[in-house]
C-alpha cells in the first residue's frame, strides 16, 4: 500500500479527521492535535480519545502523523517563550500518545538573532530536557527541514545532523523532509536528477533510515529564496519544482514505505488533495 494523504482538518474533533481522510482516499494523514496557533488546550476527554483510537475507519489509514503548533520554539533558551514552548511541546507529545500517533513533526526553531551555533545548542538542550522529563513517551519528535526563513534553523541537512549527533538519545529523534522547504532552502529538486541528488545528500548527511515522512509540496518561492510558500502540484504558473521531482519520489524504491503528506492549498471540499493524490498515484 502506498502511504499517501494530506493534512486533514480536525474541525468537530480529531475523530472527524479520520472520516474526512478516508472519504477522499487517503491512506495516510497528518493532523494538529490541538489548535496550532495557541499554546495550550483543554485535555482530551476519554470519549474523544476512544472515538479516535477505536474508530472503525482508523485501520484504513496506514500512517497517522501529527504536526506540532507553530508557537513552539526550542532554539531561544532565554526568551520569554522558551519555558512555554517546553510545556506546550510536552502537552502535544502526551496528546499524541493518547491518540496513539507515533510521530510529532516539529520545526527545529528560530535563534532570534543569537546565531546558528547558539540556536542549535538550545534545541539540543531542549530535546534532552523533554526526553529526560518524559522517559515513557512512545511518540517520537520528528524535526522538519525548513525553508530557512528569517532566523529559522533546519534549512541545511547539516544542521539537523548536528542536532542528531548531540542529543543524548538519538533513537528518540526522527526527521521529515518537506519538498517546498528544501527547494526554497537551496536544494534543487527541479534539476535533471535533482530529486535523486537531494535524497542522496539527505541519506549521506542524516540517513534515510531516520526519515519518517515526506511533505509533498510544490513551491511558489524560487530555489534558494528561503521563503516558505506552498503551491499545488501540477500548477505550471506557480510551481517552481515541477512534476519530474514528484514522479521520482513516487517511484523511488528507497522511499516506497515512507508516508507522503500533501500540505498544499485547498478548499473546504479537499478537491485539490483528491486531484494531487490522483496525479501522484499515476506516477507509480
Ligand atoms: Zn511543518
Ligand atoms: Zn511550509
Amino acid at each position: 500500500m502506498i502511504l499517501l494523504g494530506s493534512h486533514i482538518p480536525t474541525v468537530g474533533g480529531a475523530a472527524r479527521a479520520i472520516e474526512r481522510a478516508v472519504a477522499i482516499g487517503c491512506t495516510a494523514m497528518q493532523i494538529f492535535v490541538k489548535n496550532n496557533i495557541q499554546w495550550f488546550a483543554k485535555p482530551f476527554l476519554v470519549e474523544e480519545i476512544h472515538a479516535f483510537t477505536q474508530h472503525p475507519l482508523r485501520k484504513n489509514l496506514g500512517s497517522v502523523l501529527a504536526h506540532a503548533g507553530y508557537l513552539i520554539n526550542l532554539a531561544a533558551e532565554n526568551s520569554l517563550n522558551h519555558e512555554k514552548s517546553l510545556r506546550s511541546l510536552a502537552e502535544e507529545l502526551l496528546r499524541c500518545d493518547q491518540l496513539e500517533i507515533p510521530f510529532l513533526i516539529l520545526h527545529p526553531g528560530s535563534h532570534l538573532g543569537k546565531g546558528k551555533i547558539y540556536g542549535l545548542r538550545c534545541i539540543v538542550h531542549s530535546l534532552n530536557q523533554i526526553h529526560a522529563e518524559h522517559p515513557k513517551l512512545k511518540v517520537r519528535i520528528a524535526l522538519e527541514t525548513t525553508a530557512g526563513q528569517g532566523s529559522c534553523l533546519g534549512s541545511h541537512f547539516e544542521e539537523l545532523a548536528d542536532i542528531l549527533a548531540h542529543v543524548d538519545d538519538p533513537e528518540r529523534l526522527r526527521f521529515v523532509l518537506d519538498t517546498a522547504h528544501v527547494f526554497a532552502g537551496g536544494y534543487d529538486l527541479s534539476a535533471l536528477h535533482g530529486a535523486q541528488n537531494v535524497f542522496d545528500q539527505f541519506d549521506r548527511i542524516i540517513g534515510l533510515k531516520k526519515l519518517c515522512a515526506l511533505h509533498i509540496n510544490e513551491s511558489k518561492a524560487a530555489l534558494g529564496s528561503r521563503v516558505d510558500r506552498h503551491a499545488n502540484l501540477g500548477d505550471p504558473k506557480n510551481g517552481k519544482i515541477g512534476l519530474e521531482a514528484f514522479r521520482w519520489i513516487m517511484q523511488a524504491e528507497e522511499l516506497a514505505l515512507i508516508p507522503k503528506i500533501l500540505e498544499t492549498p485547498k478548499g473546504k471540499d479537499l478537491a485539490e488533495d483528491v486531484a494531487a493524490m490522483k496525479l501522484l498515484r499515476s506516477f507509480v
